[in-house]
């Protein structure tokens, strides 16, 4: 019997831990609401009783599992197995989550960007399946990436490799990102920006259709609002899905130029914009890569769906083998 495998996405709302088999299919999950605030260490016990409860509940040893990944939002020091910082949760400075966790275990342990491991989990399991090198994008409330290059992760030199919502797009922008740049991807196109694209078109004079109160605190714009306005036709919340998209577009011939990957693949919530929203990434790609695509270049949606978090930090186990 192939082993399986064990994942744990640590999420701002959720914990999510999981077994998966060999080919990405999800055995048995379990999800806790109450562990961002703990301090490190009930953290680590957290983590180590749900996989330990897994297994048992599941009729499996420890030695059946070929690994557990983690997957964290923030910078990890892949090599180390270290959180450098997280916004997810309180503290973890410089912690070493990894080494915490393995003293539990006698299987091995690793630790990547929560992003890193939707790549590799889309990658051996989704739309990168046949596929030897790709770039995976999630599009949120901020922007996540990963790059596998010949069956791997590329890293960098630290482990933050591919932070490209950090990539300028729009030098001249008024729009500042969270690293205090002007024009990064995550400032022009991702939820984050959402309440300030929203306010400007109202202040341009235009009008939308989505019928919200004089008092409307437009803080609480987000990607589920103007998927609402898509669906009854509001000409602002087209326009918003199309200036990000034109973005995005813009991201991923940067990406392309840099990394010439067969294929790009797109995951997060924005992407429930559908058809509008997809199209214009690819015909702003188009329009500017012109005749300089020699080979078959694909622009994807993810197709794991809402475990891709726990399923790709499970496949970050396969990337060992
Ligand atoms: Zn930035």
């Amino acid at each position: 019997m192939k082993k399986i495998l064990c994942g744990v996405d640590i999420g701002g709302t959720k914990l999510s831990t999981a077994l998966i088999r060999h080919d990405g299919v999800l055995i048995d999950k379990c999800i806790d609401c109450d562990h961002a605030d703990k301090p490190e260490q009930q953290l680590v016990d957290q983590i180590s009783s749900n996989i330990k409860r897994l297994i048992k509940n599941n009729g499996f040893q420890e030695s059946d599992i070929l690994g557990i990944g983690i997957g964290c939002a923030g910078h990890i020091r892949f090599r180390d197995g270290v959180i450098i910082t997280t916004s997810n949760l309180k503290g973890y400075k410089d912690y070493p989550l990894r080494d915490k966790l393995q003293r539990n275990f006698s299987i091995p342990v690793i630790l990547d960007n929560d992003a890193n491991a939707q790549a590799f989990g889309e990658f051996r399991f989704g739309a990168g399946k046949g596929y030897d090198s790709m770039v995976f994008l999630t599009i949120s409330t901020g922007i996540g990436a990963g790059i596998i290059i010949d069956n791997r992760l590329y890293r960098g030199l630290t482990g933050t490799a591919g932070e490209f919502g950090h990539m300028i797009v729009e030098p001249g922008s008024q729009l500042t990102c969270t690293c205090g740049n002007r024009g990064c991807l995550m400032a022009c196109a991702c939820g984050m920006a959402l309440p300030h694209l929203f306010k400007k078109k109202i202040a341009e004079g235009k009008r939308s259709l989505l019928n919200l109160p004089s008092d409307f605190n437009y803080e609480k714009v987000d990607g589920k609002l103007i998927k609402q306005g898509l669906d009854i036709g509001d000409p602002v919340s087209r326009e918003i899905v199309l200036d990000s998209a034109y973005y995005v577009g813009i991201g991923i011939y940067n990406i392309f130029q840099a990394l010439n990957p067969p294929l790009v693949v797109l995951g997060g919530g924005l992407l429930s914009w559908g058809d509008l929203y997809l199209t214009r990434i690819r015909e702003t790609f188009n329009d500017l890569v012109k005749d300089m695509v020699f080979d078959p270049f694909n622009i994807e949606v993810s197709k794991i769906g809402p475990d891709v978090g726990v399923i790709g930090a499970a496949s970050l186990a396969l990337e060992l083998c």
